[in-house]
């Protein structure tokens, strides 16, 4: 069955209408109460600006840019900054409330934000692109802080982007203020291993599942999409630790190689060719059926709505591990659940850049940096302890994991409410 554009897909395929489903039907599992369901449904604050600059050629364009706050409950308001054309203020609300029910499910003391710029990267030059930054952080400037909105890279930002809007806030606050993003160059505030720490924390998660289910790291089958940061950087430490990465799926073609695909290969490749396809150590598949390979792990690392009500039926991996956001809908989740595929949300999955994050924050603050040894341990003992209090709530409560993991964390935060009488 392929997904139509009904009414009904439009719906299945809003971020924030499965946002709100998943946190709609958690919250009446919980029994919350219902004024402090009303609290965490709506983000705490929308901000949009029209962002005027100079283009190279001398024109004046105008770009619309977003900072959702999704709570401060917790802590500082956290999440990323995206710059796409097709951002909408919905899907900037679903992100920032993933990254509350996120820093939650790993228990660090941050609330949930989220940014966006719509425009087109790769249609801008970088001085455009910094003009843009720069402007966007000025428009901003008064919601972000270290104390109190912490923003991060996001698809089509980098540390470059977090580079311009520290250096941004800096000017205005007459001091540096390393701490007011992460995801910076290690060399101005980053921390080191914050460039692997998403695909880490995914293949932390994943040997944890491998292990539960009785499996070899060496048997393991994995199919990864998207061939980025998340997604690179799982496939890279996977094989590294054993296992097969058999497929990598692109936007532009997928390759197969039933014995496992030499990965950092792979990267070199892309890099002379800027393509994956045809590359000599593995055979060319079709890219849209790549994700309904026999394996038995499944990456989705690329974007949204990847697994739909259209074709759930079809994943035929046995573990998903959501290397990306919101790659898969709500209504997806019954299938997968009612066909016991050992699904590893999101907001588990691909807490390990947040995590890392949350070091930055810490060393910027304390002035005093970590090797990379102690970021990775730590980073593990976190993922660990996250991975075993869902699975455990899911077993506890007869649920699915992302059932416990909305649960899981939105609890946390109800409390942290209650305890802090925000709302008396
Ligand atoms: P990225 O831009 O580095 O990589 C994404 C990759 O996916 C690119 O190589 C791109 O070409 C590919 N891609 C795009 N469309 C595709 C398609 N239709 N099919 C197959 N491949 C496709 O981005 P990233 O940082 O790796 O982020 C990927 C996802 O992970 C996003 O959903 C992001 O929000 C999420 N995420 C990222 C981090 C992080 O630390 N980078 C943390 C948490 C979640």
């Amino acid at each position: 069955m392929i997904l139509e554009a009904t009414a009904s897909v439009e719906k299945e395929i809003n971020p924030w209408l499965s946002a709100a489903a998943r946190f709609d039907e958690a919250t009446r599992r919980l029994g919350l109460d219902e004024g402090l369901g009303k609290v965490l449904r709506m983000p705490a604050m929308e901000l949009t600006v029209h962002i005027p600059v100079q283009l190279d050629d001398g024109r004046i364009e105008v770009f619309t840019g977003y900072r959702v706050q999704h709570s401060i409950a917790r802590g500082p308001a956290k999440g990323g900054i995206r710059f796409a054309p097709d951002v909408t203020l919905d899907e900037v609300r679903a992100l920032a409330a993933w990254m509350t029910w996120k820093c939650a499910v790993v228990n660090i003391p941050f609330g949930g934000a989220k940014g966006g710029v719509i425009c087109d990267p790769n249609l801008l030059s970088m001085g455009e692109l910094e003009r843009i930054t720069r402007r966007y952080t000025s428009e901003i400037l008064d919601f972000i802080g270290p104390e109190r909105d912490v923003p991060a890279p996001d698809m089509n930002t980098n540390e470059q982007t977090m580079a311009w809007i520290m250096d941004t806030y800096s000017m205005h606050k007459r001091h540096t203020e390393t701490a007011v993003v992460t995801g910076k160059p290690v060399d101005l505030g980053g921390s080191k291993g914050r460039t692997e720490a998403t695909g880490r924390g995914c293949m932390i998660v994943t040997l944890q599942a491998l292990r539960r289910l009785g499996l070899d790291a060496s048997q393991t089958r994995v199919v990864v999409q998207g061939f980025g940061n998340v997604g690179g950087m799982a496939a890279k430490l996977m094989r590294r630790a054993g296992f097969k990465i058999i497929a990598v799926i692109e936007y532009d073609g997928a390759v197969y190689n039933a014995q496992g695909i030499d990965v950092q290969g792979l990267m070199q490749h892309r890099r002379d060719t800027g393509s994956i396809t045809g590359f000599p150590e593995a055979e060319d598949i079709d890219k849209d059926e790549a994700i309904f390979l026999d394996c038995d792990v499944l990456l989705p690392a690329a974007k949204e709505n990847v697994i739909t009500s259209g074709n759930a039926h079809r994943i035929r991996a046995k573990i998903i591990c959501e290397g990306a956001n919101g790659p898969t809908t709500s209504e997806a989740d019954k299938i997968l659940a009612d066909r016991k595929i050992f699904v590893m949300p999101d907001i588990l999955a691909n807490a390990g850049g947040v995590t890392v994050s949350y070091f930055e924050w810490v060393q910027d603050r304390q002035g005093y940096f970590w090797n990379e040894e102690l970021v990775n341990s730590r980073l593990e003992e976190i993922m660990v302890n996250s991975f075993k209090d869902v699975v455990g709530y899911a077993d506890k409560h007869g649920v699915n994991n992302r059932m416990a993991a909305y649960m899981l964390a939105i609890d946390r935060v109800a409390f942290a409410i209650k305890l802090r009488g925000l709302y008396a």
